[in-house]
């Protein structure tokens, strides 16, 4: 079963199982592996194993420390994630409601994603409250404290306060803690960060694994397939795109590409102001429709190349062999990473607005030229 994100990644956590027999269980780990590829799951998983009671080579999910783990609500267990800012300074009112919900969500399948509305970065007060917790714990708990920080590169967003605050901490751990950094994106962490931990690579998930997901998912076999052709290994990709049918995302990757190829003013409009919103309520949805367009090329790009677009079977193949066709010289690739350039200029919470202008005006220049 794959929502067992330890037998889907059964090698890295072999690792970790063997870290942990080993007793020499570090201070600081950097999970780092490409996006959607369940590092957020196994960092929880080794923390879990680490406390279970059982100390066997395998989480017994029954003892009173593996009941906490399994709903996520541990005291040794301190989970930190983006917020959005404080609405006023001095609210004690730091973390949103939504954000329990979510941790719930998390607490029963290890592969979703927590994304709160407005929450670009990792808040200096989290690092703040989390210090004075770590240093003023009881003395008799049980166990050993985990800190695990997911989307760890928003520390080092904006000035960084965050980072250089949680630097401190890595530079003189509490005893008997480990902090885990999770990260896509490592080379956004400052270098002083990275250099204080053990780094631990995780690789995607494999196609097999993200097909059975989606079975068990009850998704069809035809669209499992398809999902699984164009999805990567990202499993938040599988996810997005499992929730509507194959037609509907269809018709999103037609419009948004039949906008972003355009010279239609009035469509450029709707698009940057559309996507500036969504992008304040959602990011998970943002970047899914900005993946959809890279899937879109990308398609594009195989055909070109003489390889399946992964497409046949839809009319976007057609309009695949059209584009290439009228656009024989576009730069496809460049195209790609202006999109990808927009998704993490997003984090960095400039004006949206602005950025989704530029991106439109890049694209014309590398489709055009
Ligand atoms: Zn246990």
């Amino acid at each position: 079963m794959i929502a067992d994100i330890t037998k889907a990644q059964a090698q890295a956590w072999k690792k970790l199982s063997n870290i942990s027999n080993s007793d020499k269980i570090g201070s600081a780990y950097l999970f780092n592996g490409p996006i959607g590829c369940g590092k957020e799951g196994l960092s929880l998983k080794f923390a879990q194993l680490i406390n279970c009671k059982s100390h066997s080579n395998s989480i017994c999910y029954t003892c009173d420390s593996c009941l906490k783990f399994n709903t996520l609500q541990h005291e040794q267990l301190n989970i930190i994630v983006p917020l959005p800012p404080p609405k006023n300074t001095g609210s004690t009112e730091l973390i949103p409601k939504e954000y329990f919900n979510a941790l719930d969500d998390k607490a029963s399948d290890p592969f979703y994603k927590i994304s709160l509305p407005k929450a670009t970065r990792i808040l200096i007060q989290s690092i703040r409250d989390l210090k004075k917790k770590l240093y003023f714990k009881h003395e008799k708990d049980s166990g050993r404290t985990f800190v695990i920080i997911f989307n760890s590169e928003l520390l080092c967003s904006g000035q960084g306060e965050s980072g250089n605050a949680l630097l401190k901490l890595l530079e003189e751990p509490p005893n008997n803690t480990t902090f885990i950094l999770v990260t896509d994106h490592k080379k956004m962490l400052f270098e002083t960060i990275i250099s204080r931990c053990q780094n631990f690579d995780i690789p995607s998930l494999s196609n097999d694994d993200i097909y059975k997901w989606l079975i068990e998912k009850k998704t069809t076999q035809n669209d499992a397939e398809f999902i699984v052709s164009i999805c990567r290994g990202n499993i938040h990709l599988a996810r997005a795109l499992s929730l509507q049918p194959v037609e509907g995302i269809i018709n999103i990757i037609e419009k948004l590409t039949t906008t972003v190829m355009s010279k239609d003013s009035k469509k450029w409009r709707n698009f940057t102001s559309h996507y500036s919103r969504l992008f304040n309520a959602n990011q998970l949805d943002f970047n899914y429709h900005m993946n959809l367009i890279i899937i879109w090329l990308r398609g594009a790009n195989r055909l070109k190349q003489g390889l399946n677009s992964g497409f046949e079977k839809t009319n976007l193949h057609n309009r695949m062999i059209s584009f290439n066709d009228k656009f024989p010289k576009a730069n496809i690739y460049q195209v790609i990473l202006c999109i990808e350039e927009v998704k993490k200029q997003a984090r960095q919470n400039l004006h949206m607005p602005l950025i989704l202008l530029n991106m439109l005006l890049d694209i014309q220049k590398f489709v055009y030229e």
